[in-house]
């Protein structure tokens, strides 16, 4: 069977989900093939054979309806099984657009893929459900984080897609991006989240502990860790919504998540009870958020992040 696999771009550089997206497909698929779109696409593709690549500079950053128009391409030539890409907040976008584009069934938002079986959860991940999909065509889109990159170093050939793309599938135009700095790393792309919640008790407190602890674990870890938030924080004007985990937030699977000052309202635990490992800190031995952390530390953050940060910087 053969999967097609769309790789995301912002301004030239491949996101990590996508190559997850791709260690995804090799448990499904025994031929794996790509498809990058974007403005000056780095080449650093591992693990397929062949990549579509069309470049664009209207492409910089993604938009869906002339991506599908590439992908759609792809797909007349290679008519794979399975059309694969990421549950990015553009990939949730671009999903739709391509079920419908080739009429086939698609389930995104998957964590797991066990004996052709596709785990997904349901009511706010309270349970689980295994689903089987089938169809000729079938769009699948695992959450980032839930599936590992491949360790196969193939380097694709790279086949440049040769079409135009009409101007009016460019009519929803992108008016303006926020830039990040290079440290403020995606909750959904994060390896650890330390979030803060009303239990930080200021806007002073959340912006100087959360932080502090987000960079003594990535220097001590070497890994991508980013800083997430309860609604309360958000609503306190804290910090800026785009870190925001839970139901109308982002959804996060990271290795570790810390919940400190959260009380664990079913509406957080939506976005983050797949995470691996969780770790609460909470001053309410009552809190919801002890029925799902794997550690729990009962006491008030203050007593606790200032010894945990020494601690990690080896002081
Ligand atoms: C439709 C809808 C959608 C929602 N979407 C989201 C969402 O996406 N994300 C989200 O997070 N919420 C969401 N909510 C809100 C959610 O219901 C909760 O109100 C919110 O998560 C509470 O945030 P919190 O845990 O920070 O605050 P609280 O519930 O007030 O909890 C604060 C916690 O801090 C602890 N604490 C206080 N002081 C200390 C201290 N010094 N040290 C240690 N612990 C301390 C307290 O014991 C308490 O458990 C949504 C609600 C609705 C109705």
């Amino acid at each position: 069977m053969k999967a097609l696999v769309f790789v995301e771009t912002t301004k030239g550089k491949i996101k990590e989900a996508s190559l997850e997206a791709i260690g995804f497909a090799h448990q499904i698929a025994d031929e794996v093939v790509a498809v990058v779109v974007g403005k000056g696409v780095e080449r650093s593709l591992k693990g397929v054979g062949k990549a579509y690549i069309y470049e664009d500079d209207r492409l910089e950053i993604p938009l869906s309806a002339p991506i599908a128009k590439v992908i759609e391409e792809a797909q007349n030539r290679e008519k794979a099984k399975y059309v694969i890409l990421s549950a990015t907040p553009f990939g949730k976008e671009l999903g739709g657009r391509l079920a419908a584009l080739f009429n086939a069934p698609i389930l995104d938002d998957f964590t797991g893929y066990e004996n052709g079986l596709f785990v997904k959860g349901f009511y706010s991940n309270k349970v689980f459900a295994k689903i089987r999909i089938d169809g000729d065509t079938v769009v699948l889109s695992p959450r980032p984080k839930a599936f590992k990159p491949t360790d196969d170093a193939t380097e694709p050939e790279y086949v440049p897609l040769d079409i135009t793309l009409d101007d009016s599938l460019f009519a929803a135009k992108l008016v303006d991006v926020k830039e990040k700095s290079p440290e403020d790393i995606d909750v959904t792309e994060a390896d650890i989240v330390v979030s803060g919640g009303r239990g930080m008790g200021s806007a002073e407190n959340f912006q100087k502990w959360i932080p502090a602890l987000k960079d003594a674990l990535a220097k001590a870890t070497g890994l991508k860790v980013a800083y997430g938030a309860s609604r309360a924080a958000v609503d306190a004007g804290w910090v800026d919504h785009s870190h925001q985990v839970g139901q109308t937030g982002k959804t996060v699977s990271p290795l570790v998540y810390f919940a400190i000052g959260i009380s664990g309202a079913i509406q957080h635990q939506a976005g983050m009870r797949t995470s691996k490992v969780i770790v609460a800190i909470n001053k309410d031995p009552e809190a919801p958020i002890f029925g799902i952390a794997d550690y729990g530390i009962v006491a008030k953050w203050e007593d606790v992040l200032p010894e945990l940060i020494e601690k990690l910087k080896g002081e």
